[in-house]
């Protein structure tokens, strides 16, 4: 049976870590704040954006919520961003996706300034994770490189199998396993022989979001299994592996819920802080 990376007592450490750091600034006089914006009714979004605000709270980040209504405009929305960007008080702007569809998702996230983008969605904060020279990674790629390292698992010389290329998830997470020398395959809708290319992973990354995807037949024995799908099911949550099954043959892997949900959060919180450091030219 796999050891189980438990993402709940992972994420309880780094927000730890991140409170101590919001402390030690709040003792300089310097506060740490962010900026949530959501648009409209989606019901996730809302969840996803009260459990950051509770984070904030929890952390002594201060947090400001916009909600606007569904029919906000372009450019009500580059206007309010713009007044974020210039707010000495809010180190990091996040805008909760998806957007409404009227609204053009490239525009508002290019709009927003690249040193207070906690998402590390611009462009230029993307280039900056390619050539590892980065302040920011987004939150869940970066919550599983905490995962790996909390639990000692070295990624040097490693092969590592990421099936789903997205930009927020498969992409970045490609680039960190890269940039600590892991050798790295990207899979995709379009892959062939996927099966056989899983089977020679050490490290095998799911993001593909389709439930119970990755069977035991894909898994080589001994293989650290990532599973980032979230799925609501009548028989309640799952991932994109088949966790009961998969985790018989996988030395360690992450199970949903309390994998690599609970990381996402904390992950942001980390980047907030090191938003306001930087702001404050602090560290
Ligand atoms: P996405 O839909 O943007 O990307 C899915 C990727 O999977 C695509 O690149 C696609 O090419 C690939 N894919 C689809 N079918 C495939 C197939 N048959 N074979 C190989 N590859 C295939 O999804 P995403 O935003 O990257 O999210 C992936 C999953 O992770 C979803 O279930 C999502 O809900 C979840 N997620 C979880 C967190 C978290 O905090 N745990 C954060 C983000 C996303």
């Amino acid at each position: 049976m796999a050891k189980l990376i438990d993402g709940k007592v992972i994420s309880a450490a780094v927000k730890e870590r991140v409170k101590q750091g919001v402390a030690k600034l709040n003792e300089q006089g310097i506060s740490v704040g962010l900026a949530v914006i959501i648009v409209g009714e989606d019901p996730a979004s809302k969840v996803y954006v009260a459990n950051k605000k509770k984070a904030c709270e929890a952390l002594g980040i201060v947090s400001e919520e916009y909600a606007l209504p569904e029919n906000t405009t372009e450019d009500e929305l580059l206007s309010l961003i713009k007044e974020l960007n210039a707010k000495k008080s809010i180190n990091g702007i996040l805008c909760q996706l998806p957007l409404p569809r009227h609204l053009d998702e490239k525009l508002i996230i290019n709009s927003i300034l690249p040193e207070k983008d906690v998402d590390a969605f611009h462009p230029s904060n993307v280039g900056r994770i390619m050539i590892g020279d980065y302040d920011f990674v987004p939150c869940t790629p970066a919550g599983i490189m905490e995962m790996l390292a909390y639990e000692n698992i070295e990624v040097e010389g490693k092969t590592c199998v990421v099936i789903g290329r997205s930009n927020i998830v498969g992409k970045p997470m490609g680039m960190l396993l890269l940039h600590k020398n892991g050798t790295v395959t990207i899979c995709h809708s379009k892959t062939r022989n996927l099966k056989d290319i899983c089977l020679g992973a050490d490290i095998l990354v799911a993001a593909v979001g389709r439930p119970k995807f990755v069977t035991e037949d894909m898994v080589k024995e001994g293989a650290v299994v990532i599973d980032v799908g979230i799925h609501r099911t009548e028989n309640g949550l799952c991932g994109d592996v088949d966790f009961e099954n998969v985790s018989k043959k996988a030395s360690a892997i992450t199970p949903v819920p309390g994998g690599v949900g609970p990381m996402t959060i904390a992950m942001l919180m980390q980047n907030t802080l090191t938003a306001a450091k930087r702001q404050n030219k602090i560290g």
